[in-house]
């Protein structure tokens, strides 16, 4: 080797060893989760019972920062485009893998643009309404709806959220026209529905449980495939037995990175999430608001990346047949 290439292998060995230094002691800063709807919602309860659960693994502080609207896809745009140290990170919901049908332009790839940290958990969503709605049960809404079509307002986070997606199966099964309002996210559309500006919503349980036990608003349905086991929502029908066949909706979220983000860091991450994610506190959270904690081979990086990408596939034919998009 002549000096000059000896010289270059010293200079490539040096810069290496001082990455993996850096990487070692990573995270020697707080860390930022990216929420892409605003605070008080599903997504940002769950980043936020995430991030005081990440704090021990971690060793640092972790931190929430909203940055909603466009359904997630601001948010989603920032994460894919930021530095790929592992200080930024997502908490994204099943919206990831839907915006790539809805919208004709997306500011991300959602295969090429993240590393894949893990699934972390999955809530079923519920239909619920304004109280003084007068009807008293599904049957009563389906009529109320179809004598109103195109009049009843139904409430969501923007294109491509959870809530929206929903609305767009509701009005599918139902086959009854509903105007659809968007909000940066559903804890804004919950005050109005509350105040009884905006009929109906469907929603994750984590959000409505609290407003149902309340009874500030009207629940006609759960979208979980049997009725749930929480004592408030024990009672009330699935919306496939109410007459909507093989109605089902799973809402789920998962943590990413940006692209190129090092793989040591990313391991260190994936430990500290399953870490995270079997701490009883959070459990026990999460459940009494009926979501369930991912405990299977999807907080795998590899697998999760696998699940998005089967949901990519599932939601977009539904979205197509749904003739629903964006710009
Ligand atoms: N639950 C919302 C949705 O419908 C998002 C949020 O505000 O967390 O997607």
């Amino acid at each position: 080797m002549n000096i000059l290439k000896q010289r270059a292998a010293i200079a490539v060995i040096g810069l290496m060893a001082a990455s993996a230094a850096a990487w070692a002691e990573f995270p020697d800063k707080s860390v930022s989760l990216v929420v892409p709807f605003s605070a008080g919602g599903p997504s940002d309860k769950i980043a936020r019972d995430l991030a005081e659960a990440l704090r021990k693994p971690l060793g640092q502080t972790v931190v929430v920062e909203n940055t909603a609207g466009a359904g997630g896809t601001i948010g989603a745009a920032r994460v894919a485009r930021a530095t790929p140290d592992g200080y930024t990170l997502l908490v994204h919901h099943i919206g990831l893998s839907t915006a790539p049908a809805l919208y004709k332009k997306l500011p991300y790839n959602t295969l090429e643009d993240f590393e894949y940290l893990g699934l972390i958990n999955e809530a079923p969503s519920t239909l619920i309404g304004k109280p003084g709605l007068a009807a008293s049960n599904f049957a009563d809404l389906r009529k109320w709806i179809g004598a109103n079509e195109g009049k009843v307002n139904l409430a969501n986070a923007g294109v491509g959220s959870a809530s929206h997606l929903c609305g767009l199966v509701l009005q599918a099964a139902l086959q009854s026209q509903m105007t659809f309002v968007p909000y940066k996210g559903t804890a804004p559309a919950m005050t109005d529905l509350m105040g009884g500006q905006v009929d109906l919503m469907c929603e994750q349980a984590t959000n409505a449980v609290p407003q149902i036990e309340a009874k500030k608003v009207k629940v006609y349905g759960v979208t979980s495939k049997q009725r749930m086991s929480l004592p408030v929502l024990a009672q009330v029908p699935t919306l496939a037995e109410s007459g909507l066949k093989g109605f089902e909706m799973t809402v789920w979220h998962g943590v990413y990175a940006p692209k190129g983000t090092p793989p040591a860091v990313l391991a260190k991450l994936n430990a500290a999430i399953r870490t995270a994610l079997k701490d009883p506190e959070l459990i026990k959270r999460e459940e009494a608001l009926g979501i369930r904690v991912v405990t299977d081979s999807r907080l795998e990086p590899a697998e999760h990346k696998k699940y998005v990408e089967s949901e990519m596939n599932r939601w977009s034919k539904i979205i197509q047949d749904a003739g629903a998009t964006a710009d």
